[in-house]
């Protein structure tokens, strides 16, 4: 059996990748060591309630103990989820940013090289690299410019990663995935909070004029790379996901009301997110060649089963609801 150490399981992309990994993979033991923070909830892991080869561990990466105690357990693998997420609160306040990506990160690597752990999987993202113009794309040697306090943490996350590999040979492989989206999404991010505003008919809110484009991931399908990598993925190397799936923020919200039937009358532009980068698109080739992983949902498919999904599970976000 191998005991993989997931933090920030208790999150939409990391929970998402526990369920897939312990129904995919029969000679693996989980730990999901979260502190369960406003984005975390135990809610989106409760079917794993029992299940022996599960365990959870509340604790926090900032902090020594709870790491060398998540430690404590023979782990062959990290796979490192935990962070604070989203962009729009980095620029509110961008120090649980800089504790959690930067300071975090560099505790779990430490950990890791002085366990001797087999592998450490780091989660980067696409945002580390800066912003793109209608054109071209991003690939693994493309240089970091980061623009938002978010991302410029988890820049800083990824680099400490490059360094550990380098300084100490510690064993890494650095995803950067592109937007993900799909069932279990905290009620803050674009699709949920379009699905979220047009059900109960209130104005959804867009920025700008909602021309900004990202390329759209559906979460099971990250989760998949995530796991190929973790397998086939070089020591040392990062490895782009996306789905090639590019949409105008616009797009986005017209085809979520269309499933809905709401009229597009809803739409109310807001003021712009400061810094909004217009663009992001990935060169997913690498992983693809050297993985043979590909992206296997098409994006009104994904779109279709989330808007389901999030109609069919109204009690779990709803609890989330400031409004
Ligand atoms: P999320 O915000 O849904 O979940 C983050 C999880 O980390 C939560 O369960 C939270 O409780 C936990 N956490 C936060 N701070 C912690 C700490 N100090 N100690 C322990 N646990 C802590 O995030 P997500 O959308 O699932 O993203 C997961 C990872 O993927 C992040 O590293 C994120 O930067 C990256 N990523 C996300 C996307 C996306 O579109 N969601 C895209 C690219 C990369």
């Amino acid at each position: 059996m191998k005991n993989i150490l997931i933090t920030g399981g208790a999150g939409f992309i990391g929970a998402n990748f526990i369920h897939r990994i312990l129904d995919k993979d029969e000679d693996v033991n989980i730990i999901n060591l979260d502190k369960l923070t406003y984005a975390g909830d135990t809610e989106r892991l409760k079917t794993l309630e029992g299940n022996e080869r599960y365990k959870f561990i509340k604790g926090d990466i900032t902090n020594k103990r709870d790491v060398y105690d998540a430690f404590s357990s023979e782990i062959d693998t990290v796979v490192h989820f935990a962070a604070e997420s989203h962009v729009d609160r980095s620029i509110e306040d961008a120090e649980p940013f800089e504790a959690t990506n930067v300071r975090g990160t560099m505790m779990l690597l430490e950990a890791a090289r002085k366990q001797g752990i087999n592998r450490f999987v780091h989660i980067s993202t696409d945002e580390v690299y800066g912003e793109l113009g209608e054109d071209g794309f991003f690939t693994e040697a493309t240089p970091f410019a980061p623009n938002s306090p978010y991302s410029a943490s988890k820049a800083s996350g990824d680099l400490f990663v490059q360094a550990y590999r380098h300084t100490y040979g510690l064993d890494t492989v650095t995803l950067r995935p592109s937007n993900n989206y799909g069932p279990w999404q905290y009620p803050e991010k674009l699709i949920p909070v379009v699905i979220n505003h047009a059900l109960d008919d209130l104005p959804v809110p867009v920025y700008g004029e909602g021309l900004n484009v990202r390329e759209w991931l559906f979460v099971e399908d990250c989760a998949d790379g995530i796991m190929q990598a973790m397998g086939k993925g070089k020591s040392g190397e990062a490895y782009n996901i996306g789905s090639g799936h590019e949409r105008r923020n616009i797009d986005v919200v017209k085809g979520i009301l269309a499933l809905l039937d709401k009229p597009e009358s809803l739409i109310n532009y807001v003021d712009d997110r400061l810094g909004h980068d217009f663009r992001y698109s990935l060169d997913s080739s690498k992983i693809k060649t050297e993985t043979g992983w590909q992206a296997e949902t098409g994006f009104e498919q994904g779109l279709e089963k989330t808007v389901k999904w999030y109609l069919d599970n109204q009690p779990w976000w709803r609890k989330f609801l400031k409004y």
